[in-house]
């Protein structure tokens, strides 16, 4: 069985502010970086738009439709401090919901044993009712209300490698027992949640801070006791991967020293559990990652290793 890339052009018409880091090279170097002969045998498919009907299984219609109003028709609109519509925003944040669906969709129905959705805007900052830190919409948690809305998975669980917590994700998730989301974040950091006390009300959260100047080994450290044992307990039907890079040593908004092996590491952990309870099923989803070189070996790791199985 098959890796699937999903991708789409409406990813690189995403414009932000001259100077801001969650910019359109970040798509062409992964784009670039994904047709070298290694991913030959990756299946390809552009990502569709999402019905309306998805994007409000985690935000509420009135809070899509303000954003559908504020797009605009030329230049750049501020939604928030670090988070502006240009003419293509939407589209964009919509074909990246349609990506984290179709692929949800593709591993569900056994056509695919794994995805990657290789789209921006991020979205694990989306909270359901707030657009913020380079994110709309929260492909993430969306995904995991399609796995169980249209295929009845009972458990998904959400893994967050990103360097920063997603705080979108935590928040929409936080009084629901069927999905566990667990995240490794640097902390002091951008948006300031993910303390370990954070748990939830089901203790289905799992926050496993980082600090300043960790490396390889503390990270795997964290994930090996902290993160993997409860999403194996966990017993997903479904395992869906934030995955970020910013935790790279190269990365310019964050100070985690991983290189790209560690992505592979972790990606190889998640698919030996995912391959006990969940057939194998994997979902990923690109969040952050800012510095190109790092942006590019690293996601050369992860989907190599999504390929090895
Ligand atoms: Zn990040």
């Amino acid at each position: 069985m098959t890796t699937l890339l999903i991708t789409h052009p409406a990813s690189l018409r995403h414009l932000t502010p001259p100077g801001h880091p969650e910019r359109p090279d970040r798509i062409r170097v992964v784009e670039q970086t994904l047709e070298d002969e290694r991913f030959a045998h990756l299946a390809r498919v552009e990502a569709p738009r999402a019905d309306l009907d998805l994007v409000t299984l985690c935000h509420p219609r009135q809070f899509v439709e303000a954003l559908i109003a504020a797009s605009p028709v030329t230049g750049l609109v501020e939604i928030e401090a670090d988070t502006t519509m240009s003419p293509g925003s939407l589209e964009a944040a919509l074909r990246g919901v349609g990506a984290a669906t179709h692929a949800v969709d593709e591993v569900m129905q056994g056509k695919a044993r794994n995805a990657f959705c290789a789209t921006r805007p991020p979205g694990h900052h989306a909270e359901s009712v707030k657009a913020m830190g380079f994110c709309f919409f929260n492909q993430a948690a969306i995904a995991a209300r399609h796995a169980q809305k249209a295929y009845g998975a009972e458990r998904v669980a959400i893994i967050d490698w990103d360097v920063h917590h997603g705080n979108g994700t935590q928040e929409i998730f936080w009084n629901d027992p069927s999905v566990l989301y667990a995240s490794t974040h640097e902390m002091p950091l951008y948006p300031g949640t993910g303390a370990a006390s954070e748990r939830g009300e089901h203790g289905t959260i799992v926050n496993a801070p980082l600090r300043a100047g960790d490396g390889s080994d503390t990270f795997r450290d964290a994930f090996e006791t902290a993160v993997l044992p409860r999403v194996d307990a966990f017993q997903p039907d479904l395992v869906i991967i934030s995955a970020g890079f910013d935790a790279h040593w190269r990365d310019p908004l964050a100070n985690i020293n991983l290189v790209e092996s560690d992505f592979a590491w972790a990606t190889q952990k998640l698919m030996a559990i995912a391959d006990r309870r969940a057939e194998g099923r994997v979902v990923s989803i690109l969040e952050g990652g800012y510095d190109l070189e790092a942006l590019s070996k690293s996601t050369a790791s992860h989907v190599l290793a999504l390929m090895r199985g």
